[in-house]
């Protein structure tokens, strides 16, 4: 169920408002903000958060006893999908464009989650591949993202990382690209990263046209008692409202945590021959 604060609707010819590519931490959360604030939104990922291979995250504000990291991995998407955002595997090898022109995105395997858009077999290449637009693109992919060369942007290269660097609040030197989270090479810890892609999202809304002033849920009459307009990007909710939104939450955790995850953690990439077989878990 989306929230009642989304007015996304996906362009049917493809052209999207916002491309975000990753869907980690930094990207989904994100993707939640900027849907939620009616910007039309397509997160593309090719694999797992690293946050997968934790194997119990204790450091993450709202769970006292820690929580299931995958758990909490299915948790950020759906939140970003219920607020509005759409999603898709495969993995960006390619980026193009400008503000002006729009971005173009080259797309290798996974799957769109409604049609197959523009897709082709490339070459030799059995992945298909495929190409999103969008107005603005939001880069919070691993460290290594290739798809960034054909743009003047400061990196940092140390040990196999290429970081790139963020400029004021999530920006870069090219009007409408933005980068989050570890891409960015702020501290490699999942609530840095949630807010680096929070903040990155707030400064990309506002550089667009909506009126923005927070994403805030108040009570009834916050404002209207005192004669003020609801803020952009605000609602007041009724007790009615919040009541049902309360249940929905209630009910949404329950299923959420009725049983144990049956996912288990990978282990790190590079241990190829693992007799134990954690790499090869379905994802
Ligand atoms: C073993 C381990 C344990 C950890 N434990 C903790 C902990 O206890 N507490 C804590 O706070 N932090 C922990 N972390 C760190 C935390 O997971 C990261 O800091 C956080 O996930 C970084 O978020 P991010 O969004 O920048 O990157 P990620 O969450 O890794 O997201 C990046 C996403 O981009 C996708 N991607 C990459 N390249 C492309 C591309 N070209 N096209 C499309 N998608 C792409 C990836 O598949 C991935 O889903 C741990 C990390 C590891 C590895």
């Amino acid at each position: 169920m989306a929230s009642s604060k989304s007015t996304t609707t996906p362009d049917a010819s493809g052209q999207h408002e916002l491309l975000i590519i990753g869907g980690g931490v930094a990207g989904l959360t994100a993707a939640t903000f900027t849907a939620r604030a009616g910007i039309e939104t397509m997160v593309i990922n090719d694999g797992e958060t690293v946050l997968r291979r934790n194997a119990h995250l204790e450091n993450v504000p709202g769970f006292p006893a820690g929580v299931n990291p995958r758990r909490f991995a299915d948790m950020l998407r759906a939140q970003a999908t219920r607020n509005g955002a759409e999603y898709q595997t495969g993995t960006v090898t390619e980026l193009a464009g400008d503000i002006d022109n729009g971005f173009t995105a080259t797309i290798t395997g996974g799957q769109a989650s409604d049609d197959t858009e523009n897709a082709t077999v490339d070459g030799e290449n059995t992945e298909p591949t495929r190409e999103l637009t969008a107005d603005r693109v939001l880069a919070a992919s691993f460290p290594d993202a290739e798809f960034l060369d054909g743009y003047d942007i400061d990196t940092r290269t140390a040990d196999s990382k290429q970081y790139a660097e963020a400029g004021e609040l999530g920006r870069t030197e090219v009007e409408g690209l933005y980068v989050a989270g570890r891409l960015a090479e702020h501290y490699h810890q999942a609530v840095i990263a949630a807010g680096d892609g929070a903040e990155a999202a707030i400064t990309l809304i506002h550089d667009s046209d909506i009126p923005f002033y927070n994403d805030w849920v108040a009570p009834e009459g916050y404002w209207t008692d005192r004669g003020r307009e609801v803020p952009p990007g605000c609602e007041e909710i009724d007790p009615t409202e919040q009541r049902a939104r309360q249940e929905a939450a209630m009910a949404a955790m329950q299923e959420y945590f009725a049983a144990s995850h049956d996912q288990q953690q990978r282990t790190f990439p590079s241990l190829v021959d693992d007799e134990r077989n954690r790499l090869d878990w379905e994802r």
